[in-house]
């Protein structure tokens, strides 16, 4: 079993004692309802690590008004014996209260990192995401932490988190674990309905539109994203798309003409769910 750890100073002491006796401790935040993705971070962190520790938090700061938080999957025995049979040493699991005794002051902005894509459309979502991450650092103390692909823009800006603030961590990001028709593993799929997840591989095909033009010698990212949008509007049940865009890797802005690492992003919503993905493209230099 992983112990279960639920309050700030027992995650703290718990730690604290592996780094005592000369452990590397890994730390794979998540919000629960564990998947092969989130098991993929796992793994990698108890390859590179003494002790992994998965922090198990719905962070509502990370939810706007009329979102998912209460209605977000939630699956905590089965999380249990995932972390568990993987060989996590702990699971860290807070409650609200524990994690927020106050409601936070501090906020954290990410200028232009955060200014676009999920920035722009869920306001305050990685300011949220920031902050949790920045408490997990804080608490578990950790030599590395391990981030999905899957959430590019988190990862960016998790990254800037870390540098900005010398924060002695190693932020790994992990690649996305896909079904076998491209789908990307996510907590959220599980409100799909069976019509609505055959659909859903349509964002990963408009991802893989866009980068076989830029594969082909395409640089002009309006010429990409409008691939990606007829792929999209191809499929009847895709409603809103929020995005289909091609940025720079890093920086998550526009790169005109398209050189250097890229990545594809987009989200839609299909029926009620909102699902993200992304996928990396590279302009060899000249
Ligand atoms: P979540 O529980 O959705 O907040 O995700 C926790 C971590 O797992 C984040 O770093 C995500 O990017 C990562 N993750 C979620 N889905 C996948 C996936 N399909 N492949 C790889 N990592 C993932």
């Amino acid at each position: 079993m992983s112990d279960l750890l639920t309050t700030v100073p027992a995650a703290r002491a718990f730690c604290e004692a592996a780094r005592a006796r000369g452990a590397a401790v890994g730390l794979v935040p998540t919000m629960g309802a564990l998947h092969d993705g989130h098991r993929s971070l796992l793994r990698q962190s108890l390859a590179q690590n003494d002790v992994t520790v998965v922090s198990i938090f719905v962070n509502p700061l990370q939810f706007g008004a009329g979102e998912d938080l209460e209605a977000y999957p939630r699956g905590f025995e089965n999380d249990l014996r995932i972390c568990a049979g993987e060989g996590a040493a702990a699971v860290f699991a807070p409650s609200e209260a524990e994690m927020y005794p106050q409601p936070p002051v501090t906020s954290l902005d990410f200028g232009g990192l955060s200014a676009s894509l999920e920035g722009a459309c869920r306001p305050g979502h990685l300011a949220g995401v920031g902050l949790v991450v920045a408490k997990l650092f804080a608490i578990v103390g950790a030599c590395r932490a391990y981030f999905g692909e899957k959430d590019w823009q988190q990862l960016a800006v998790v990254r800037r988190l870390a540098d900005d603030l010398s924060l002695p961590v190693d932020v790994v990001g992990c690649p996305t674990v896909r079904q076998p028709d491209g789908v990307a593993l996510s907590s959220r799929n599980a409100y799909l309905g069976a019509d609505e997840r055959a659909a859903a591989g349509v964002l990963h095909r408009c991802l893989l539109a866009g980068a076989a033009l830029i594969e082909a010698g395409e640089r002009a990212s309006a010429v990409v994203e409008a691939a990606m949008a007829s792929v999209l509007a191809a499929e009847p049940l895709l409603g809103r798309v929020d995005y289909a865009r091609v940025v720079d890797a890093a920086t998550l802005a526009r790169r005109e003409p398209l050189r250097g690492e890229l990545r594809l992003m987009v989200a839609a919503h299909l029926g009620g769910t909102r699902l993200i993905d992304n996928l990396g493209a590279t302009v060899p230099p000249p």
